[in-house]
């Protein structure tokens, strides 16, 4: 639960202050209701879903106790986001190759940088492929979260082509047997459709060295930026395919329901959430403690 306390302090406050005192449920309630879960970051689709299930519930004479708005929010949540939550399977392949994609400053290099560490400490001989060359210094930072991990680091020089890097790093996972390799990507957005072109070419390179590779594409996304990230998200699926998300910096937003909006609308499981800036600040997500962390 730690880390999460803004998320739950704002929809939970938020539906709880709503709630206070009441004797009955009405539309307007309802429509307060509909307020506070658009405002959390819900999404449209979302909101009008539970809205629905709640009226729905209303008209049959069925909902008449505050107490019951909670329940049913928690328990539909809990069925968005159990569909969209499942670990990633990395003994499915071997080199596993997993291209990390995502808009700059998202957090894209520190969660590579937290998942090599934890899968070299869970005993996976990991490689790390430093694929985002136009970014100064990319290349160095991912470098030393490499040496943080004790992972070893292919990379270029600034400027070179990704596409290379991609091919270099795909013959190294290969040739040193490792288990799984973590591949960067860049993540300027000024040139969106170079971006989607090069992201296009890396992962057919990927797929020629390794056959079947990339085998999951991650898409790194802050939940700070709320509805930017759902409109990153449909960009990046569009171009690519995304796998998973990983959703960074649910420590330092109120706007956690994000995560809801992104499973609801474009059925990609949330695998993993950053709470902090550490090393140990990556957790795989599960559902049922997310929205028991939103509730309780
Ligand atoms: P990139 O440009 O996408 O590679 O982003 P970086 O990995 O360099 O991260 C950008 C900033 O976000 C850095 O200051 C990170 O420490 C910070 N950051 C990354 N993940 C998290 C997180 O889960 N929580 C918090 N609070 N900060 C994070």
């Amino acid at each position: 639960k730690q880390g999460l306390s803004k998320t739950q302090s704002s929809l939970v406050g938020r539906v709880d202050s709503l709630l206070r005192g009441r004797t009955e449920i009405d539309e307007e309630l309802l429509e307060d209701l509909e307020e506070v879960l658009i405002t959390a970051d819900l999404g449209m689709k979302t909101t009008q879903h539970l809205i629905q299930a709640l009226e729905t519930r209303l008209a049959a004479g069925r909902l008449t106790d505050p107490e019951q708005v909670r329940e049913l929010l928690k328990a539909e949540l809990k069925k968005i986001l159990a569909l969209e939550s499942r670990p990633v399977d990395f003994s499915s392949a071997s080199p596993f190759v997993m291209m990390v994609v995502g808009v700059n400053g998202v957090g894209k290099t520190t969660t590579i940088g937290k998942l090599a560490n934890q899968l070299s400490r869970a005993g996976h001989k990991v490689v790390l492929g430093a694929g985002d060359t136009f970014r100064a210094a990319a290349a160095e930072q991912l470098e030393v979260w490499g040496k943080r991990a004790g992972v070893e680091v292919i990379r270029h020089a600034e400027g070179a082509d990704p596409a290379a890097v991609a091919f270099d790093a795909a013959k190294a996972a290969v040739a040193r047997k490792a288990d799984i390799l973590l591949l960067d990507t860049a993540g300027r957005l000024h040139t969106k459709v170079n971006l989607m072109e090069e992201l296009k070419k890396v992962r057919r390179v990927l797929d020629r060295e390794i056959s079947g590779a990339p085998h999951e594409i991650l898409l790194v996304l802050d939940a700070t930026t709320g509805q930017n990230a759902l409109t990153q998200a449909r960009m990046f699926h569009e171009a690519v395919g995304l796998g998973g998300i990983a959703l960074t910096k649910l420590d330092g937003t109120a706007k956690g329901g994000i995560v809801v909006a992104i499973a609801a609308e474009l059925n990609v499981p949330v695998r993993y959430v950053g709470i902090g800036e550490k090393l140990d600040d990556l957790r795989p997500f599960d559902a049922d403690m997310f929205v028991s962390a939103l509730f309780e």
